[in-house]
């Protein structure tokens, strides 16, 4: 997302304009493009332009449960402040202050939002992402996925208990009716 600033730059410090976001964006660099939505301002600053919004996407990524790819929606809050490096009217380089953020409007007066953008959705991004709030995971027997339906391990395992379970009881039955004297 490039803006022209040149114009902006010459504006008393305080000058507002609004942007609307529609742009498809490869926000965490894996080749596909998400698209990235919203509404930014910019704020001339006295050192540079403050770009302000909130903005929206959707990323694709693996369920840390069942590991399927899926889109999770991310909302973005921009508030980076960026440095031109050349003076607007004389066309001179500026030193840039010492930020650790550091985004800068090129010596075309041009401002690329899609560093600020970037960065931002990998702050928001869950470190454990979750296709649905209640995704059944992967089989631990078989790795089936059991978002898809039942593999049948699980029947399998309870009759497996069940078995251990009616042995243990006939077990204590014997014991029992040993201790009540029958037999
Ligand atoms: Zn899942
Ligand atoms: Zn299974």
């Amino acid at each position: 997302m490039h803006i022209n600033v040149s114009q902006q730059l010459t504006e008393p410090v305080g000058s507002v304009r609004s942007y609307k976001v529609s742009e498809i964006i490869d926000v965490i660099g894996d080749g596909n493009g998400s698209m990235v939505q919203g509404e930014v301002s910019l704020i001339r600053t006295n050192r540079g332009i403050l770009a302000k919004g909130a903005l929206h996407t959707a990323v694709k990524v693996t369920c840390s449960r069942c590991l399927s790819l899926f889109d999770c929606p991310l909302a973005i809050n921009i508030e980076e402040e960026h440095f031109p490096i050349t003076e607007v009217s004389s066309g001179t380089a500026v030193p840039l202050p010492e930020e650790p953020s550091g985004f800068t409007i090129d010596e075309h007066h041009i401002l690329d939002l899609t560093e600020a953008i970037r960065q931002n959705v990998l702050l928001v991004i869950p470190m454990k992402p979750l296709c649905h709030e209640d995704c059944a995971g992967l089989c631990p027997e078989c790795g089936h996925n059991l978002n898809q339906g039942s593999c049948g391990c699980l029947p399998q395992r309870m009759a497996l208990r069940w078995a251990e379970l009616s042995k243990l009881a006939s077990i204590s039955d014997i014991s029992a009716n040993k201790r009540k004297g029958i037999k």
